[in-house]
């Protein structure tokens, strides 16, 4: 009876645990539904595979063709074929703290690793208007908490220095990010760079700023780099746990190409760090 048993377990579970090991889910990011025909090619009936942006899709097989991976799908009842720049992974490894955010600076998003697609903090507040660079007074910036007290006081501590920050953009939800993905890959290709990948952008973090200044007429610009800002910046951000990016001449590290003008914050254990060493921050 017991080697029947095991018979058994070999002989239907087994493969079907192969299976389930083989085939990974992943989700679909473009913003709306598209008929599949729009996007590639599929085996039948691709008129009725309608996907819309978070929509679970299990990865089949994948192949490369050209300089693209193409990956085979299938969702309910039918297999089409993705791109791999129309797909992002399921996060994992991912922990949340008990009211069911990430902790600040123990989240790991870059060109490998996404975020929940779907993740939003849930302690995000409006910055106050101040902040805002002039001209974009319309658009309602977020961030949470924690990090919108820090970029607050960052810039009013610059301001004390007769230096002028300001915020271009702040929060994005994943959904947002792919209306910016899609459009750059309408202007530069499937393989465009510029824009991250839904999922993939330390904007949906909440914690996450584009900062500007009047010297560049508070646009997102290169030239961040040749403003007092921009200085003041590089010699004070360390005391309040936050950083810059995507650093020069760090591309091959980051993935990114250089950006003056994002800086993430890191949670309080970096800056009570520089608190610790340094007793300057807070107490100017
Ligand atoms: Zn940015």
């Amino acid at each position: 009876m017991k080697y029947f048993s095991f018979l058994l377990l070999t002989l239907f579970l087994l493969p079907l645990i192969l299976y389930a090991a083989q085939s990974e889910y992943v989700f679909f990011i473009l913003t709306q539904g598209y008929p599949y025909k729009q996007i590639g090619f599929s085996s039948r009936k691709h008129e009725e595979v309608c996907l819309k942006f978070g929509d679970k899709v299990r990865i089949e097989d994948e192949y490369v063709r050209g300089n693209i991976t193409w990956f085979r799908c299938y969702r309910e009842p039918y297999f089409f074929y993705l791109p791999e720049g129309f797909i992002v992974k399921k996060a994992t490894g991912i922990h949340y703290d008990s009211h069911g955010n990430i902790k600040i600076g123990k989240e790991i998003v870059d060109k490998r690793n996404a975020l929940p697609v779907l993740y939003r903090p849930n302690d995000l507040i409006p910055v106050p208007l101040r902040y805002s660079a002039e001209g974009y007074e319309n658009r309602v910036l977020l961030l949470r908490k924690e990090a919108e007290e820090i970029f607050s006081r960052m810039i009013e501590d610059a301001e004390k220095d007769g230096v002028k920050i300001r915020i271009l953009s702040a929060f994005r939800s994943a959904q947002y990010q792919s209306y910016l993905y899609y459009n750059s890959i309408k202007k530069r290709g499937v393989l465009q760079d510029s824009v991250a990948k839904p999922g993939h952008s330390e904007h949906q973090l909440g914690t996450t700023c584009d900062l500007t200044t009047d010297e560049i007429n508070n646009v997102l610009s290169q030239d961040f780099e040749n403003t007092c800002a921009y200085q003041w910046l590089k010699e004070h951000i360390s005391y309040y746990g936050v950083s810059l990016s995507y650093p020069k001449y760090k591309e091959r590290v980051t993935g990114y190409k250089y950006e003056s003008w994002h800086y993430r914050y890191w949670g309080k254990a970096r800056w009570e760090y520089y608190q610790r060493k340094y007793g300057l921050f807070l107490s100017r």
